[in-house]
């Protein structure tokens, strides 16, 4: 049975009273999801990082070893990349081979754009070498859409880069994993992810001749730049009645917080990207804020997780993951 009794969160203001979001609690790790920093060669308004091409904040060597030796001590079946562009970070083809040697599997969350900017060139070519899944953002598979979200340009130039990816056998290839990433705009939740696959598909194949595996549909949260935005043009609590509204429990089970933690990029850890967005650290008994050499060892299935209101971005409709959907 699950407790819907708010949860209290220590946190270095203090402890703070959550929503009414029911109590979770962790099983086995399987995926460690890594903030590898907030630079990126874009800035787009739905980025839940507020990631840009001003940001400073990498990754730095240490920490990535760090991140190496949890994957060998748990047994990490799969390394989630994240950034900002992840590709920027200098240490990204040394943590990827040395996870890829372990046997590892690493997905690399890219913006596609990153692709093609100068220095990037050949690290298409990489990633295939690897074998490494590419989990693609792609909010609309229409021009416009694209820009208004993404920036100008962004359309042609993620094109290209999924023709090249194509091209080197990527949603091709069974070794070569291709997925793209769709996000609403606006207040919507996303439509259903079955559908809209077959719709991308349909659309890519017959205006560009671009194959990929499988799309996922995922809620926007509203936390940072979008959070930030709907604050600003008073739509946030709208947005929280629309998430509160179409609230499922049967999401709760998977939800991905219950298999994965993050860690931000100075190697604090998180129960999700979300959580480490807004500063909810992960939950252990004598940490304040823990970091991954204090729970190097620890395992912690069973552990509490810190729920809050926008957790129901997770559980919304047909839930949401970095997976997509969490039910058909
Ligand atoms: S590409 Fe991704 S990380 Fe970069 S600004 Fe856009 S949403 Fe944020
Ligand atoms: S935002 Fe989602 S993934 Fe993160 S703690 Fe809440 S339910 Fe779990």
């Amino acid at each position: 049975m699950l407790d819907t009794r708010p949860l209290l969160i220590q946190t270095d203001a203090g402890p703070t009273v959550t929503s009414d979001f029911p109590r979770l609690r962790r099983s086995t790790v399987t995926t460690l999801q890594v903030n590898l920093g907030y630079l990126c060669n874009l800035s787009c308004t739905h980025c839940h990082v507020n990631a840009g091409p001003k940001r400073t904040e990498l990754m730095d060597l240490a920490t990535v070893e760090l991140v190496l030796d949890y994957l060998r001590l748990h047994n990490i079946r799969t390394l989630d990349l994240t950034g900002g562009a992840p590709e920027m970070n200098s240490h990204f083809r040394h943590l990827v081979t040395q996870a890829r040697a372990m046997g590892v599997e690493v997905i690399d969350r890219c913006n596609l754009t990153i692709l093609g900017e100068p220095g990037y060139e050949d690290m298409a070519e990489f990633l295939a070498q690897q074998q490494v899944v590419i989990t693609a953002s792609l909010p609309c598979y229409l021009e416009q859409n694209i820009e208004k979200q993404r920036g100008k340009g962004v359309y042609g130039e993620s094109i290209r880069a999924l023709k090249r990816l194509n091209e080197l056998g990527y949603g091709r290839d069974p070794g070569l994993r291709l997925d793209l990433v769709y996000n609403p705009d606006g207040l919507s939740l996303p439509p259903a992810q079955q559908g809209l696959e077959a719709d991308y598909k349909r659309e890519l194949l017959a205006t560009h001749g671009i194959v990929f595996n499988q799309l996922f549909t995922i809620t926007n949260m509203p936390i940072s730049r979008f959070g930030g935005m709907l604050l600003a043009k008073g739509l946030y609590q709208q947005y929280m009645d629309i998430l509160r509204h179409n609230y499922s429990a049967a999401n709760l089970a998977t939800v991905m917080c219950r298999t994965l933690i993050s860690v931000d990029y100075q190697g604090f850890v998180y129960d999700c990207d979300f959580n480490q967005m807004l500063q909810l650290p992960l939950i252990v008994s004598d940490r304040m804020r823990p970091h991954l050499a204090d729970i190097l060892r620890q395992d912690l299935a069973g552990n509490p997780i810190a729920t809050a209101d926008h957790c129901y971005g997770c559980t919304a409709g047909q839930g949401s993951s970095c997976g997509g959907a969490l039910s058909d």
